[in-house]
């Protein structure tokens, strides 16, 4: 029978210092009182209460060292002797490793040098691609160019890393503008192999932003989307819906398989007003179907050896015969 997949993780924001400003985010520090950087000792405390989580996912503002508050960024990161981001969060995901989480990196848009750096420390790595098309949503943001994502999204499969990235819905887009980032994602995977899911994620309002009075796609509109996602992409990819932001029920018979990171001990930083559904509630809501707990690496690399050495005794410890979460976790 039919399964759907979810992974169970720890939500790490590392900093908020982003130097992009779209339109309807409320995760970057608008002031420098906002904001932060996590320290290691903060990170610490967090990764040793991780309760049964096997992943550790790694978010942040993109390119912080080039942003408004890039001072504050340097000076917090120079007690730890280092001096980016990406020299940073490597620090991280060594620890999160020992601590017996594996890291999934999702910082923005990083180089060829950067991600091959991050490489051997994640099991897999993410970008969001969200449009192929320039929107009035991310004038301010030189880094949601979407020739540049699709570029980092192609090293990434040169570099044949699992990879994670997804659509926004409804953030000004047209409905072929869906449609091109589909096709888009399917021609780089086509290419190289490395795509293990699509997010389907819906735009949300949030107070205080310019876009805090803009509707959000309704379920029709994302029902739409899915059901183009399961037309375009090759069905090896997991087309995932956030179930915090949308009701997974009818995505799933559309062809939704994956419910994306639940995190027990975190809260989701980037949509703070919506929490994760216990597990026990996800587990009635996509019945008659199963539940399982997935890896941040599918089961398909996992097969095909897309790890390092320096995750592999996690990935034996947590995996079974198929590439899920051994026991299932509970
Ligand atoms: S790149 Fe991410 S953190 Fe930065 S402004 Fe855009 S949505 Fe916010």
């Amino acid at each position: 029978m039919r399964y759907i997949t979810f992974s169970k993780n720890i939500f790490i924001p590392v900093t908020n210092v982003c130097r992009n400003a779209c339109a309807y985010c409320v995760f970057k520090a608008r002031s420098l009182e906002e904001a932060y950087v996590i320290d290691k000792r903060e990170f610490l405390a967090i990764i040793t209460n991780k309760g049964s989580a096997t992943e550790a996912l790694f978010t942040a503002g993109e390119k912080p060292e080039l942003a408004n508050f890039s001072h504050f960024f340097i000076d917090r990161l120079s007690s730890s002797g280092c001096s980016s981001l990406v020299e940073y969060t490597k620090e991280l995901c060594k620890l999160a490793i020992k601590h017996g989480l594996l890291p999934h990196c999702n910082l923005g848009v990083l180089s060829r040098a950067e991600l091959k750096e991050l490489r051997p420390v994640n099991a897999s790595m993410g970008l969001m691609l969200e449009t192929t098309s320039e929107l009035e949503a991310h004038n301010k943001s030189p880094g949601k160019d979407p020739k540049l994502r699709l570029e980092m999204i192609e090293e990434a499969g040169r570099l044949k890393i699992p990879f994670t990235t997804g659509i926004l819905v409804g953030i000004g887009e047209e409905k072929g503008d869906i449609i091109r980032a589909l096709e888009a994602i399917k021609s780089v995977h086509e290419k190289y192999g490395h795509i293990q899911e699509v997010i389907v994620q819906p735009f949300l309002p949030k107070p205080f932003t310019p876009m805090e009075n803009k509707k959000p796609p309704s379920s029709e509109e994302l029902k739409e989307v899915v059901r183009a996602a399961k037309e375009i992409l090759p069905n090896e990819i997991a087309i995932q819906v956030p179930p915090n932001l949308t009701s997974p029920t009818e995505l799933i018979e559309l062809g939704a398989s994956d419910l994306g990171g639940i995190a027990e001990k975190t809260m989701d930083y980037i949509n703070p007003e919506s929490p994760w559904p216990r597990e026990d509630k996800l587990r009635r809501r996509v019945a008659p179907y199963e539940l399982r707990e997935r890896l941040p690496i599918y089961p398909m690399y996992i097969k095909k050896g897309w790890y390092s050495e320096e995750i592999r005794p996690l990935i034996e410890r947590y995996a079974d015969e198929e590439g899920l979460r051994k026991g299932d976790g509970f």
